[in-house]
């Protein structure tokens, strides 16, 4: 999946996803991209978020809509985001003993960014320079 939250001069948010689902896929699965809540959610008055990663634990959390929430509450994006995928993974090994890879991108309405993975999760910041950085963000638990 590529994922994209935007934030416009306006202080409109947008956030999108494209993808070819899961390699080997079921005929006719709908993973989390194109589900809003799940793969993206964006409210202007709040923030926005993308999520990439298996579909079927991404769903079970609602997780674009959960992160952005979370911001609603005051947390600032980064915390939202790593708290809610380190809790969430947590959750599922704790009922499954498991979790597949799971991660999130957002931006709030002021334009501060957050990112949260369980796995090794390369994103790019850019901003209204056009300017363009690569960052990698590790696991966190
Ligand atoms: N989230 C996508 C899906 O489950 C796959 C991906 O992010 O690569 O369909």
């Amino acid at each position: 999946t590529v994922g994209v939250c935007c934030l416009d001069s306006r202080g409109m948010l947008a956030s999108g996803t494209s993808t070819s689902g899961l390699f080997m896929k079921m005929p006719g699965r709908v993973g989390d991209s194109p589900i809003c809540g799940s793969g993206f959610y964006a409210d202007s008055d709040i923030g926005a978020a993308a999520a990439t990663g298996v579909g079927e634990e991404i769903m079970k959390g609602c997780l674009s809509y959960e992160v952005v929430r979370r911001m609603q509450q005051g947390q600032e994006p980064q915390e939202a985001a790593s708290t809610l995928v380190a809790e969430f993974t947590q959750k599922l090994i704790r009922k499954r003993g498991q979790a597949e890879a799971i991660s999130l991108i957002c931006v709030d309405k002021d334009g501060r960014w957050g990112v949260g993975t369980n796995i090794k999760f390369a994103f790019v910041v850019s901003d209204q320079n056009h300017s363009a950085k690569v960052y990698v963000a590790e696991p966190t638990t």
